[in-house]
């Protein structure tokens, strides 16, 4: 099926499965209901005369029926482009002007922003009942059409639209069932924004493709999300570091048990050891995931066990795509040494989309740079090792952020961190953490600096520490390192 065929064949083997349920409305969708809905955009696009290629745009807080939307983008040939409703007036300009859809859908809370772009513009449907029996004519597709253009998170630069064939989306669904395991039993909670990969591509798409449940959150709330992971039996969940920790820190959390619950995931951002320790006191199983919008986002798999002794372990690639790492020259690393990391399978995107530098720059022989650095443990166990941007040269030796950030975090008188480099006349960079303190231990900076010199190089020590009241954060919880060297910039004055 090269197309949304496969949402109108689930239909077709298990029409009455529960496919969708929006935990803010209650509203719950079977598969035979979503290929309704799909069939009745599907007739709103071809009545208004869209053609193959051409964008659909939307703006909207996380609902269910931006599902039908996207399986109805697949059947009429066009590009699904759904963006990021946290971003600025001006921000949103940029999007629009660079994705050009011929129509911009919304839900009701964005109606006055969504008129204010200067695209055409409409609601999205009303949500009245659909007849399951609908059908639309759909249009050919081949695997290679791109399906739908994420934007990236726009934590390094201005978002980037990744263009997403439907051999990119399938693959990645395939590969995620096959190596984690999915099947029709499988439910999960998500309150990832549907805007990013994490929300759509990660889970939601597989566990569709494998037949399985859905659930939509739209606000994140913790206590919410803990009671909706049970209400609805889930099995397996994904969430940035920044959710786990809002839900570790209820006391509902560790008044609850999780028994449907087989594993949580984290990911998006590198999770703090903190969590682990956490679900290991909890006797959840837990893994972190990595990913990005270029590439799936799936690419590893762990097990749970696995991944609690090796902290911070991705694991190994998964069944049908291909890892490794090169240094400067591109050549391969041996265990043990940090390089970056790349990627291969049919899951990548085809392009950037009006970016062709970007894409020369990013994919060469089918092998994608993702800019991350990575190493590998004896065993072939990956580990993340943080952003090759945010890579600090002090007095000519390397520091990863991550390693002092780990470190830091493990201090009972720090509750979040984030290290970057600053300019320095003397190093070309120096160390310097942002700190937010635990109210009720706060942390002299002697005791920081103590506590990291037990552990750390002393070139990796911070040499400022600046203690802040929350650290700034992307719009789906990432630490804003572009913010922060700002505000270095400002504090140093
Ligand atoms: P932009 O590309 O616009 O700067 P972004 O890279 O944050 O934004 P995404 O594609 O949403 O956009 O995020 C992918 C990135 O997130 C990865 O390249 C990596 O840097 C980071 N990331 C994802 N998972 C992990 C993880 N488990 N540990 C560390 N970093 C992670
Ligand atoms: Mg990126």
């Amino acid at each position: 099926y090269p197309d949304h065929g496969w949402i109108m064949k689930r239909a077709e083997i298990t029409p009455d499965s529960t496919a969708l349920v929006d935990v803010h409305t209650g509203q719950r969708w079977s598969y035979g209901e979503l290929a309704g809905r799909t069939a009745a955009y599907m007739e709103r696009f071809r009545s208004a005369g869209l053609r193959k290629g051409e964008r659909v745009a939307v703006l909207s807080h996380n609902r269910i029926d931006l599902f039908a939307v996207l399986f109805a983008c697949a059947g009429r040939g066009l590009i699904y482009v759904p963006m990021n409703w946290r971003l600025s007036e001006s921000e949103l300009r940029y999007i629009v002007g660079d994705s050009g859809p011929s129509i911009l859908l919304h839900d009701d809370d964005h109606a006055g922003r969504a008129a204010g772009l200067g695209v055409p513009f409409g609601p999205l449907d009303s949500g009245q009942a659909t007849s399951a029996n609908l059908r639309s004519e759909h249009v050919p597709s081949r695997l290679d059409d791109p399906w739908m253009m994420i934007y990236t998170g726009g934590t390094t630069g201005r978002p980037k639209g990744v263009v997403l064939t439907f051999e990119s989306v399938n693959w990645n669904a395939i590969n995620t069932i096959i190596s984690w395991n999915l099947s029709g039993r499988d439910c999960t909670l998500n309150y990832m924004p549907l805007f990013h990969t994490g929300g759509l591509n990660a889970l939601s798409l597989p566990v569709l493709m494998a037949g399985g449940t859905v659930v939509i959150g739209r606000k994140f709330d913790p206590e919410e999300a803990i009671r909706a992971l049970n209400d609805h039996r889930t099995t397996i969940s994904l969430f940035v570091p920044t959710m786990h920790q809002a839900m570790l820190d209820t006391e509902l959390f560790w008044e609850t048990d999780f028994p449907s619950v087989d594993v949580f995931l984290s990911g998006g951002a590198p999770c703090p050891s903190t969590v682990y320790d956490a679900y290991r006191k909890k006797g959840v199983r837990f893994r972190e995931g990595y990913g990005m919008t270029e590439a799936g986002p799936n690419n590893f798999i762990i097990d749970a066990d696995t991944a609690m002794k090796k902290r911070g372990a991705v694991g190994k690639s998964m069944q049908f795509n291909e890892v490794r790492i090169v240094d400067a020259q591109g050549r391969l690393c041996s265990s043990g040494e940090v390089g970056e990391l790349q990627l291969r399978g049919r899951h990548l995107f085809s392009h950037y989309w009006n970016n062709d530098e970007a894409t020369r720059d990013s994919l060469r022989d089918g092998w994608f740079s993702t800019g991350d650095l990575a190493s590998r443990d004896e065993e072939g166990d990956h580990f993340i090792v943080g952003r090759k941007k945010e890579m600090i040269i002090s007095g000519g030796e390397n520091i990863y952020p991550q390693e002092v950030e780990q470190c830091l975090i493990s201090h009972d008188g720090v509750k979040e961190i984030a290290v970057i480099g600053t300019a320095d006349r003397k190093w070309g960079e120096r160390v310097v953490a942002f700190v937010v303190a635990h109210p009720a231990n706060v942390p002299k900076t002697e005791e920081l600096l103590s506590h990291c010199a037990r552990t750390l190089g002393s070139y990796k020590v911070p040499k400022d520490f600046f203690f802040v009241e929350e650290l700034p954060k992307t719009d789906i919880g990432k630490i804003d390192k572009k913010r922060l060297s700002a505000m270095a910039e400002e504090l140093k004055k």
